[in-house]
């Protein structure tokens, strides 16, 4: 099966009950038993929703995976991979990440005693130096979280096999219709399922697609022992969702480009960061990883100074002023002041998340309507 009939029929079946196309809610926590044991595989709701299940095979089949797990958000998701280590390993992982990820690994789990690497993953080959027998996990996000860097999946899981080590992707920002990184070698790929994957700005979820059954064993586990599942309402919306990915990426990529372009020959524009631009650092990498170049871009003004950003945000009509991303709507953010708030100053600052960057996830509206809104507020 190819993409396009993969986000609509992909490990789906029609219900058996009645033979519903789309999965019922099965809003229920239990299941009657005929004897102790004797029920139809589903004995309580937080190992086991027939709604979720839906959703479970529908993202392991879009990310070329063979399991995929739900959870109530995506640092749920993420939460249940760091449980798989022990206090004494060591994380190795992007420096330009997504600032509820660091604020998990450096405020709970160096607390548990796990060691974190942040390191610039621009060349894999820095990976090296920092590979010890303790490390346990790599943790790559790309395109990065707010600077549009591109990191080489591909070459990264040449480093993470060599040494046997976990790759993990956090794929929230391309979305398997634009990358997918267990094909390029990675052992699980992670999602905020809140972003694209939702797409409509109403749900907030997490997942995870792993190929292996061992790995794929340990995680069910962790996330039945653990708890953080996701409700059946929100399976059933995301699993909606998931069924336009392929024509909402498609316009998000089109308006994306003509965004860019317009901002990069903007007069009042310093720095536009999208990996579409051929002199992106990584454009290569990107056009060889990615079938596109998303609809996620941040740019800095060259007045630079904070309160300048701050009135561009406010100025803007059609784009809202929100945290989030990935919807049909356009939103505009100020990652110092917002996602980033957490990263102190200096460790922002190291990696381009300057006072004056505004970050857009570009909508699927008429581009001409984004454009004007944008000429009016920058001024
Ligand atoms: C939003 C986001 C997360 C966290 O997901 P939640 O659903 O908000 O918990 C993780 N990674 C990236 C790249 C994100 O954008």
């Amino acid at each position: 099966m190819k993409f396009n009939t993969k986000v609509i029929h992909g490990g789906q079946e029609h219900d058996p009950a009645y033979g519903a196309v789309m999965p019922p809610i099965y809003q229920t926590s239990t299941y009657a038993q005929t004897t102790p044991g004797g029920h139809k595989g589903y004995e309580y709701s937080r190992t086991h929703n027939p709604t979720r299940n839906a959703l479970e095979n529908a993202l392991a089949s879009i990310e070329n995976g063979n399991y995929g797990l739900a959870f109530g958000s995506g640092l749920a998701a993420i939460d249940a991979i760091m449980k798989l280590l022990k206090p004494g390993d060591e994380v190795i992982s992007t420096n330009d990440l997504y600032g509820g990820s660091f604020r998990l690994f450096t405020k709970i789990y160096e607390g548990f005693g796990i060691k974190f690497h942040f390191i610039g993953m621009d060349q894999a080959s820095n990976i090296e130096a920092y590979v010890t027998n303790k490390t346990k996990l790599i943790w790559v996000e790309t395109p990065t979280n707010p600077m549009m860097n591109i990191i080489d999946i591909k070459a990264v899981s040449e480093i993470s096999k060599k040494h046997n080590v976990l790759l993990a992707v956090d794929n929230t920002f391309a979305t398997p219709y634009l990358q997918k990184p267990l094909d390029l070698g990675a052992d699980i790929v992670m999602h905020s399922a809140t972003k694209y994957l939702g797409g409509h700005s109403d749900v907030v979820m997490g997942a995870l697609i792993v190929e292996d059954k061992n790995l794929a064993d340990r995680l069910y586990f962790i996330q039945n022992a653990s708890g953080a599942i996701c409700g059946p309402q929100d399976s059933f919306l995301v699993l909606r969702g998931i069924k336009t990915l392929h024509i909402r990426m498609q316009r998000h990529c089109e308006n994306g480009k003509a965004i860019a372009e317009f901002l990069v020959n903007h007069p009042k524009i310093e720095n536009v960061y999208w990996p579409g631009f051929e002199n992106h650092p990584n454009h290569s990498i990107a056009k060889s990883q990615m079938k596109d170049f998303g609809g996620m871009i941040s740019f800095t003004t060259k007045d630079n100074n904070y309160d300048a950003a701050i009135k561009i945000v406010e100025r803007l009509k059609v784009f809202t002023l929100a945290e989030s991303l990935g919807g049909i709507e356009s939103l505009s953010g100020h990652p110092a002041s917002m996602t980033h708030a957490s990263i102190p100053k200096e460790e922002r600052e190291k990696v381009g998340v300057v006072d004056s960057l505004i970050r857009l996830s570009v909508g699927i509206e008429d581009v001409e309507d984004l454009i004007a809104d944008l000429n009016q507020a920058i001024g």
